[in-house]
């Protein structure tokens, strides 16, 4: 990491956010670019399990995470009728005294991260992008869609499933594919408190819920 000291970050979500906090506690300059002007992020909740929790201690956030959160244990699966078919037990790698998963809403999730990357000194500049870039053997000079540009060690592309910085490096090689697999996330008031998050499989499709605050 030695000869990395200017790092642009292409794309302010969850992946970007982890990055920028982490190179700012290894003392790296970070700048990070995020298309949308206004940087907020979708309402409903995400289920967050154990290897994120340990990310998030090892991030140096996992207090505000946790307060922004839910805590819950062991995912149940259920059968339609409600019997209880399995537990998976949770793991508690964060640590014995934090909780093995969480559910967070995203909008919190957002917050969490975005505060600590600004407080950590990230310089975040809002509603550009990369237009191109040109390598050099040792850093490379990148131009922004509003016409400035920026000479960085590293460029990493944070921009999401259909990203932009991968387009430029590989083209359509990993253009992704839809599977056949799609998630449909609400958000309903007043789920009761459990430390299972339940799932019951059904023919063509796997409900389960998991409290989180919605602001
Ligand atoms: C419906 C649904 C439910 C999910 N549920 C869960 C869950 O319960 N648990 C879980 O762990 N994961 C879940 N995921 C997956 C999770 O959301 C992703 O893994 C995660 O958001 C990926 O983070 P990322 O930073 O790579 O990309 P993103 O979060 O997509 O962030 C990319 C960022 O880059 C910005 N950007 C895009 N293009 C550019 C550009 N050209 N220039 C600059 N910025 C750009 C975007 O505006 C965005 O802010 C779910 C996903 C979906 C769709």
């Amino acid at each position: 990491m030695s000869d990395i000291n200017r790092v642009l970050i292409v794309g302010g979500g969850i992946g970007g956010l982890c990055a920028a906090i982490a190179l700012r506690r290894q003392g790296v300059e970070v700048d990070l670019v995020e298309i949308k002007s206004e940087w907020t992020v979708y309402g409903v909740g995400i289920i967050q399990q154990s290897n994120v929790v340990r990310e998030m201690a090892r991030l140096g956030v996992l207090d505000r995470y946790l307060d922004a959160a839910y805590p819950f244990e062991d995912v149940g699966i259920y059968d339609l009728q409600g019997k209880a078919l399995a537990r998976i037990p949770g793991q508690r790698l964060a640590g014995p005294q934090y909780p093995a998963n969480v559910g967070i809403s995203r909008l919190a999730l957002h917050q969490v991260l975005s505060d600590t990357a600004i407080e950590l000194g990230t310089r975040v500049r809002l509603g550009i992008s990369v237009a191109s870039y040109e390598e050099f053997p040792l850093d490379l000079n990148v131009s922004f869609t509003d016409g400035s540009s920026g000479r960085y060690d590293l460029m990493i592309g944070a921009d999401g499933v259909y990203s932009k910085i991968r387009g430029l490096l590989y083209g359509d090689s990993y253009t992704p594919r839809f599977t056949g697999q799609a998630v449909w996330r609400y958000n309903f008031p007043g789920i009761p408190p459990s430390t299972t998050w339940p799932a019951t499989p059904a023919p063509k499709a796997m409900p389960g819920w998991c409290r989180c605050r919605t602001a």
